[in-house]
């Protein structure tokens, strides 16, 4: 199944990155689809952390509104490579593939059991009941580091949610709790089978040096990866050359996305994105 009018002109807005209430956005589906709208975006992916449960009800809002909006449905998986947490985007995917849902039910245990032993963690770090205040505020929807840090900000313990991952739940942290997401060459696998395109999420994000970067570029392209995200907010000129640079480099098609999670005055969606010239757009894929 795929939401794609193959006549869409790609040349309008597009954001490809965005969460959901289903995971650790703020905006419900039908709010996020209501925003881009009124940001004028022609197509949009929702890319929920190892989920998919947001892409009916925004596809239905769509249809029963006759919105004029493309929806891309699309995936953001957790990955282990190297000690590092890579996450890997899967866009125009089939959410009813059945590898693809075991591979989501899968990662979701996973989150599971680590929100378990990070709330007992975080105990010993004397904040109590944290299992059950972070999956207050989750809902429904997938539990995420996001939630225990908003819990810990909003109880005051920390004075903005990146102090809780600097200094309890972030890597190498008193209540870091190391996660048993699936390999990237699971994650591109698993994206090819339920017929979508495989992208290595926001490169410079990762906090290693460009040794490793090429490495893990290398490796997802090994493993079959389609694309990179190279396009986001916040890039300085020089991080955009770099990554324009190796995307040529590893022939690999370029995606763009705000990773939008709320409305905040640093990003918001579709905002400054647009593809350089002498790049191939990943939506040529679908066309
Ligand atoms: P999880 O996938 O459960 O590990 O949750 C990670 C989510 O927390 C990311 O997707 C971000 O939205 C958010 N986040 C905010 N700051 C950080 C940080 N310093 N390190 C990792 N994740 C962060
Ligand atoms: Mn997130
Ligand atoms: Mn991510
Ligand atoms: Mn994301």
């Amino acid at each position: 199944m795929s939401t794609i009018d193959f006549d869409f002109n790609f040349d309008a807005r597009c954001d490809f990155h965005s969460h959901t209430t289903c995971s650790d956005g703020r905006l419900k589906p039908t709010e996020l689809i209501d925003r881009a709208v009124n940001f004028q975006i022609g197509a949009l992916a929702i890319t929920d952390h190892d989920t998919t449960a947001a892409l009916d009800s925004a596809f239905r809002y769509i249809q029963e509104q006759k919105l004029n909006i493309t929806l891309i449905n699309g995936i953001e998986i957790s990955t282990l490579w190297q000690n590092f947490e890579i996450h890997v985007v899967g866009l125009n995917i089939d959410p009813k593939n059945e590898s693809l849902k075991a591979l989501v039910d899968k990662q979701q245990d996973a989150r599971d059991s680590r929100a378990s032993q990070m709330s007992e963690k975080l105990a010993k770090c004397g904040f109590t009941d944290m299992l059950s205040k972070a999956q207050a505020l989750a809902g429904d929807g997938s539990i995420t580091r996001a939630h225990f840090a908003r819990v810990l900000y909003e109880q005051g313990d920390v004075s903005a949610m990146q102090s809780a991952f600097d200094k309890y739940i972030g890597k190498g942290k008193r209540a870091f709790v190391k996660p048993l997401w699936c390999d990237v060459a699971e994650a591109v696998t698993t994206i090819h089978k339920a017929g979508g395109t495989a992208v290595l999420a926001h490169p410079m994000r990762y906090d290693m040096t460009a040794k490793w970067l090429r490495r893990l570029i290398i490796d997802f392209k090994d493993a079959g990866g389609d694309a990179m995200e190279i396009v986001l907010p916040q890039m300085n000129p020089q991080q955009r050359r770099l990554m324009v640079s190796y995307c040529l480099e590893y022939d690999l098609y370029a995606s763009l996305g705000s990773d939008f999670h709320y409305p905040s005055k640093w990003s918001d969606l579709g905002r400054n994105l647009t593809l350089p010239e002498d790049v191939k757009p990943v939506w040529q894929l679908w066309q």
